[in-house]
Formats: structure tokens, C-alpha cells, sequence
């Protein structure tokens, strides 16, 4: 059978821009594992890179028009409410007949499998989890003329009118999925994305990346000799040196999670490439960063998340502010200064414990560069659907809703911690529009940048302090004294970035 599969393009959404990514970045190699499933299987498969290749929804239609594809597969990912579009023009092509069959995929359509069902009547099925095995005995029905009712994995409507939903137990054994097949956009981006593994040992309360593959998903990893097979084939087709670990807990958990990231940087020891990963602190060795760093490592994110203890515990990090300090000290003592995660604000926040956190971040050195500082003092928690945290704040009633069930918003157990979040909420909005051309690399910073963005992030740091103290004194901002207070240091900051060049 003919396959497409489609990476739709993304809506911008402007007031979202410091909201992390709309999926998580495991989720980049969805659509060519499932290519290679689909391959190997022998179907025929045509990727269409929507977002990576800028592509309209015209050219988009034409090209699978032209494929003539028996299924069309979406990954589809949160455009923050923004999903109309691509259903009109998932509805426009059903109607025009180019396409008998469309199933979705991606986090997003896991969690929201029914109001996907509900609102777009092109869309015949969701993919629930992970999609390659799912996505093959579909595809191998569709082929046979068969009934595609009972595959496991499928949220399909049923004959009432009713959506019926099964899910599949994840691929216990990754060295047996086939590598992903990859496009030249996916080859233009200056890293190439790799999978090591799936899933998670850790049980965040905010986190849906085990909820995703399912009950009972734990860390799976590939073997080091399989990626290190996948990064020959990389640099032999494509040349490329530079990798990502899009697996968001690279280490496996406790001694065997070491020895295999220790067998991993002995064979790439000598292949003269480079990578980041991303990892829990608890993870964090100084034998294996070493032995790492050795073999090409060269960037990390690590999970802070909070400079508090109690904050930790209450998201249920399973690691101690202790590790954390730790883990900075190990990093930068093999010359790695990590990216970082960190929810400033969680919905059982206090003053107190955004205190800590802000006093944390001062005393270990991550409020010294304007785009991290930007990112660390506004996080808020996401609530998204399929994370503990929904479901806690849906049954104390604390959970806010709009309009798509998926994503949720906190009330805050404190006033005080929500006005200072809103506040920063506005000022970093404002930088990360204003500077979107210079941090996403689209505009040269002039040589004076560096001491403009000094200036910059010392004011934001100090807008941050001033609230908070006022607070902490007793003192509150009504809503006209909070949106002043936004407005007046926008102009401020507008001002002190005036040399930097938009775009
Ligand atoms: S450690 Fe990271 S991947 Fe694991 S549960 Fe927590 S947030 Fe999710």
C-alpha cells in the first residue's frame, strides 16, 4: 500500500512563545520510525515535512494528491487550540476524494483521542502511543480490504456513534524497530535527532512521557552496539558529526544505566562525533560524564526543576536539591555548563518557596546569561492531559479548562506567587518576541550584544527581586498596578535592547 505521512505545519502562537515546546522531543522521530516499520513491512512511504520545509496547506494538498496515497498518516501535534485549520484541510481532502483513510498520531492526539474523534470527521482513527506497530497492522488491513475493528492501539468511533479506544503494549525490544528513515529536512537541522531509548524510571507529576507509551512504560533502551550501528549508517550516508539524544532520560536507571552509557561512550569513543542528552541529576556521575565528555559529549539539559526540597517532593522528582548542586558541580567541573529545567512556579507553591528557588538559581550561577534567566524565572507548570497533576487538579477542583480538554491551567494555591507569576509571565513574553530573531539565529547580534543582554537580564533579575520583596513584605499589586508595573519595564528593557536588531 501506498503510505503518506504528514508533518503538518505549526501554528505560531505569540503569547505561548515561553511555554516550552508544543510536543515533547522525543516525539521528533515518530514519523520515521513508523516509515521504517511501514517499509519494512513493504509498504510504499512518502514523507511530507509540512512545518520542517515551510510548506502551505496547497502545496501540501497537491503533493498527496499526486501520491495517491491509500493512507495518510498526520502526526499531529498542540498548536495551542489552534487545530481548525488542519481539519478543514484534513475535511477539504476526504471530500475531494484524495484520500480514503486518515489516521492521526503524536502525543497530543493520544491524550485527546476523543475531541480529535469529535471535532474533525475526516479523521477515521487515532493512534494512541506509540504508533509503528499499530500503524503497520492498520496499514496491512486497509491493503487486505480487511475490518479494521480490534487492533490494538486504535481509538476508532464505533457504530452508536460512541468512540471505542485499546491501547498495545510498548515494543519490549528497540534493536529490533528498523532505524528511522530519515528526510533531508530532518538532515538540514544542525543536529541529527537520535532515539537511545524510550520512556522513563522517574514518576513526575508533571510529566506525560509514561503515560504516553501506556501502563506499566518504564526506561527501554536500545543496545549501545545498535545506535552506534545507526551513527555509522548516519555518517556514512550523510556525513553529519553532530547528534541529539531526544530521549528524555538517557540513562537507564541506577548501575546498569551507567555501565551502558559507559559501554556507549567507549564505542563512540573513536568516531569523532558530537551530542547532547538530556538527564535526571540523580544520574549525574563523574566517571561517566568524564568517560561522555571523552567520547563527544558536549551539551546537557538537567531536570532542576526546583531549588526547594518540599517543591521536589511535591512533584514527586525523587531527587533532592543536594543532587542537584551536585550535579552542576560535576558538569562544570568536566567543562559542561548544562541547559536546565525548572518550574518556578508549581500550583502549591509559596512565597517562601519561590524565595529558595530564586536564591538557588543566584548562588549557583544561572541567572548570569538573559536567555536562560528569561526561561528559569517565569516557568510555570503545564498541566497537561494524561499527567498526574491533571488528574490531582481536576479532583480538588483546581483545574482550569478552556477550550480542549488537553491542556489545563493551575489555580495557585497563593495569590501572592500568581501575581509575581503573571508579571513574569509579561516581561519574559516581551523578550522572547523581541529577541526571537537573535535566539533563533535568524539575526546577527552586533559585537555590543553581549553587554546589552548584561544589562538586560540585571533588570529582569531585578524586576523578579522586586516583587517578590514586596510581597514577602505584605504588600499585593491590584491588576492595574501589576499590568503598569509590565508596561513601564517593557519600555524599560525596550530601551536597554534598542541596539539589538529585530527579526
Ligand atoms: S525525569 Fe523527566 S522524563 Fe522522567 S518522569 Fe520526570 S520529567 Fe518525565
Amino acid at each position: 500500500m501506498r503510505v503518506v505521512l504528514l508533518e503538518h505545519p505549526r501554528a505560531v502562537v505569540p503569547e505561548r512563545c515561553n511555554d516550552i515546546a508544543n510536543t515533547p522531543l522525543a516525539s521528533c522521530l515518530l514519523t520515521g520510525y513508523t516509515a521504517g516499520v511501514l517499509q519494512e513491512a513493504g509498504h510504499e512511504v512518502e514523507i511530507v515535512e509540512g512545518y520542517l520545509d515551510h510548506l502551505s496547506y496547497e502545496e501540501i494538498g497537491r503533493r498527496i494528491g499526486d501520491a495517491v496515497p491509500g493512507l495518510l498518516g498526520v502526526h499531529m501535534v498542540y498548536q495551542w487550540q489552534r487545530d481548525r485549520l488542519l481539519f478543514d484541510f484534513l475535511e477539504g481532502l476526504k471530500a475531494s476524494g484524495a484520500v480514503p483513510y486518515i489516521a492521526v498520531y503524536g502525543y497530543y492526539p493520544t491524550f485527546a483521542f476523543d475531541a480529535v474523534l469529535r471535532e474533525c470527521t475526516a479523521v477515521d482513527a487515532v493512534v494512541v502511543g506509540e504508533p509503528e506497530l499499530t500503524f503497520a497492522e492498520l496499514a496491512g488491513r486497509l491493503a487486505r480490504g480487511g475490518e479494521i475493528g480490534g487492533i490494538p492501539g486504535l481509538a476508532v468511533r464505533d457504530a452508536d456513534g460512541g468512540i471505542r479506544c485499546t491501547r498495545r503494549e510498548p515494543v519490549k525490544d528497540l534493536d529490533r524497530l528498523p532505524f528511522p528513515v530519515r528526510t533531508p529536512a530532518m538532515m538540514r537541522l544542525p543536529e541529527v535527532n537520535l532515539q537511545g531509548s524510550r520512556g522513563c524510571y522517574g514518576g513526575c507529576t508533571f510529566c506525560y512521557i509514561n503515560p504516553f507509551y501506556g501502563q506499566g512504560s518504564h526506561w527501554r533502551g536500545r543496545s549501545p552496539e545498535n545506535i552506534a550501528a545507526e551513527i555509522d549508517k548516519i555518517l556514512e550516508k550523510w556525513g553529519k558529526r553532530d547528534f541529539y539524544f531526544t530521549d528524555p532520560n538517557f540513562f537507564g536507571p541506577g548501575e546498569r544505566g551507567q555501565k551502558r552509557a559507559l559501554r556507549l561512550a567507549s564505542l563512540l569513543k573513536d568516531r569523532g562525533v558530537r551530542f547532547g542528552i538530556e538527564a535526571r541529576v540523580n544520574d549525574i556521575r563523574d566517571e561517566t560524564i568524564g568517560a561522555l565528555v571523552a567520547a563527544g559529549l558536549r551539551s546537557i539539559l538537567i531536570g532542576l526543576e526546583s531549588g526547594r526540597d518540599e517543591s521536589l517532593q511535591r512533584m514527586n522528582k525523587r531527587t533532592t536539591v543536594a543532587q542537584n548542586e551536585a550535579a552542576l558541580r560535576i558538569l562544570r567541573k568536566h567543562g559542561i555548563e548544562p541547559n536546565v529545567g525548572f518550574i518556578m512556579f508549581e500550583p502549591d507553591s509559596t512565597l517562601e518557596d519561590v524565595r529558595a528557588n530564586f536564591e538557588f538559581l543566584k548562588r549557583n550561577r544561572l541567572l548570569e546569561k538573559l536567555e536562560i534567566t528569561a526561561n528559569v524565572l517565569y516557568h510555570h507548570q503545564i498541566v497537561l492531559k494524561g499527567t498526574p497533576a491533571y488528574r490531582e487538579l481536576d479532583r480538588s477542583g483546581r483545574l482550569r479548562i478552556s477550550d480542549n480538554p488537553y491542556e489545563g491551567t493551575a489555580v495557585y494555591e497563593n495569590d501572592g506567587v500568581a501575581c509575581l507569576a503573571e508579571v513574569m509571565r509579561g516581561l519574559t513574553n516581551f523578550l522572547f518576541t523581541r529577541l526571537s530573531g537573535v535566539w533563533s539565529g535568524r539575526v546577527q547580534p552586533p559585537p555590543e550584544a553581549p553587554e546589552i543582554f548584561r544589562r538586560a537580564n540585571a533588570h529582569l533579575v531585578e524586576c523578579f527581586e522586586t516583587i517578590l520583596s514586596t510581597l514577602e513584605a505584605g504588600g499585593c499589586l491590584q491588576e492595574a498596578e501589576r499590568d503598569a508595573f509590565v508596561k513601564r519595564h517593557e519600555l524599560h528593557l525596550a530601551g536597554l535592547l534598542a541596539g539589538i536588531p529585530e527579526g
